[in-house]
């Protein structure tokens, strides 16, 4: 069917010009439409030869590394590889099936969905000199989940949820603010200090905005683990952690469900969220300890400030492994189970590709993934990464440099049925649930501490 311009669909990224549609992977512009197109054609080719700072083309740049950033994250890590996977068997079953056909799809959907349900802000202030606590919390729609408090001077300003959304967002802003950083160095030939001043305004704003939560809680925790980091290096950390989190295999999840359930003092819930990262869930949880794991690593080793930014422009993820072994990884997360991983679902794509992947994906998925293993940032391999069209609101497109040569209008008319369905379910609160391993419920954990008391009781019974 024609569909008509201006419809979107639930389950996408919430950002304000734009977004990135989670049902059908399109990237819409609603802000824009054909009479911008100049504007943006030349927001990506930034040339020493304007060197002039256009606003518009500033704004409009970033958004485009914004949405492709959530656009890689689904196409290229371990994560939105399963994520595509689930999604394309639930959407091939859907007017058959109905709701049961959702059941296992909705376990990557329903994180994305969750950050809503926990966000509360108790005063519209700055969120400037703050202090934040964590702690767990259950509901039986999410499951366990990590709530950050945020408090000022002692009173407790807001709240919100470790979510799905949060690192996905907070992986897109960082993408897109080191984007701007490129633009003006591409533009004029260089990052000056009113540049840098200017463009670190900006981003405190976006730091202390409490109604921008799910896009700064990360860079929240970044900013007050690693003050004296400048702020291109506190992005770097958050994009790199973030990609390990998405990109992580499960078995390294599990390992690292063994490591974090240690420090968690509520065994109950603790319990409950270690083994859903057992069962590849909840990756979310990976990102927020590594924040806080490296921060103490760092302070252990006792590595100086000049140390730790020379570490995060040249060594950044081999400073994790250090860590992470440091802390009882046997070996650094395996690069060569996340690959077998992505390829395994990347192959059952391949045999049921289906109306529901835009022809040419596939291939771009994997020549990019390959791509982001050398380059950390979106805008650095942008004129090389294989990118689908942007649709504008009129449904006019704009052409990425290195495009995927498909038709991505006709592809969502093609699927919207089932689309539109899914989007329909997704809002129907019995659908959109996690399922998870609630507390109490016997898990690989229980199973760990049984494992420890046992061998600690034959230790004692041996003694002479
Ligand atoms: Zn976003």
């Amino acid at each position: 069917m024609k569909i008509k311009p201006g419809v979107r669909f639930t389950l996408r990224s919430p950002d304000d010009e734009g977004s990135l549609d989670f049902t059908t992977s399109v990237i819409l512009f609603n802000s824009y439409t054909a009479s911008n197109k100049k504007l943006i054609r030349s927001a990506l080719n930034p040339s020493i030869r304007k060197n002039k700072l256009i606003p518009n083309e500033i704004n409009a740049y970033n958004l485009c590394i914004h949405e492709y950033t959530h656009y890689l994250d689904l196409t290229t890590t371990a994560w939105g590889m399963e994520f595509l996977y689930r999604r394309s068997v639930a959407l091939s079953k859907i007017i058959a099936q109905g709701k049961s056909a959702l059941s296992v799809a909705m376990l990557n959907a329903a994180e994305i969905k969750m950050h809503n349900d926990f966000n509360r802000v108790h005063r519209q202030v700055r969120l400037g000199d703050l202090v934040t606590k964590h702690g767990l919390t259950y509901s039986e729609r999410h499951g366990t989940v990590i709530i950050v408090h945020l408090y000022i001077n002692d009173t407790l300003v807001a709240e919100t949820s470790i979510s799905m959304l949060s690192i996905l967002e907070a992986n897109a802003v960082a993408h897109e603010y080191e984007g701007e950083y490129k633009w003006v160095a591409c533009t004029k030939g260089g990052v000056d200090n009113i540049q840098h001043g200017r463009i670190d305004a900006k981003f405190t704003q976006l730091l202390e905005d409490s109604s921008r939560l799910e896009y700064n809680i990360i860079h929240i925790l970044v900013a007050i683990h690693f003050p004296t980091q400048s702020l291109r290096h506190r992005l770097k950390v958050v994009a790199t952690l973030c990609r390990i989190a998405l990109n992580m295999s499960s078995m390294d999840l599990a390992i690292f469900a063994n490591i974090i359930s240690d420090r968690i003092l509520n065994q109950y819930l603790g319990d409950a969220l270690c083994n859903d990262l057992c069962r590849g869930m909840s990756r979310q949880v990976v990102a927020f300890y590594l924040v806080l794991m490296l921060y103490e690593y760092i302070e252990e080793i006792g590595l100086t400030t000049e140390l730790v930014a020379q570490n995060i422009d040249e060594s950044l993820p081999q400073l994790v492994d250090a860590m992470l072994s440091h802390r009882g990884f046997e070996s650094p997360p395996s690069q060569a189970i996340s690959d077998l991983e992505f390829d395994t679902y990347l192959k059952l794509l391949r045999q049921k590709r289906g109306k529901f992947i835009l022809p040419g994906t596939l291939r771009a998925a994997a020549f990019n993934r390959k791509l982001l293993g050398t380059e950390c940032f979106t805008s650095r391999a942008f004129r090389r990464l294989k990118l689908p069209d942007i649709i504008l609101d009129d449904h006019s497109k704009i052409r990425a440099p290195s495009r995927i040569r498909a038709n991505v209008v006709s592809h969502w008319e093609n699927m919207y049925d089932e689309c539109s369905e899914l989007d329909y379910l997704a809002q129907d609160p019995d659908v959109m649930k996690k399922f998870h391993m609630p507390p109490g419920a016997n898990g690989p954990m229980q199973l760990r501490r049984e494992i420890h008391l046992r061998r600690l009781m034959n230790m004692e019974f041996d003694e002479p």
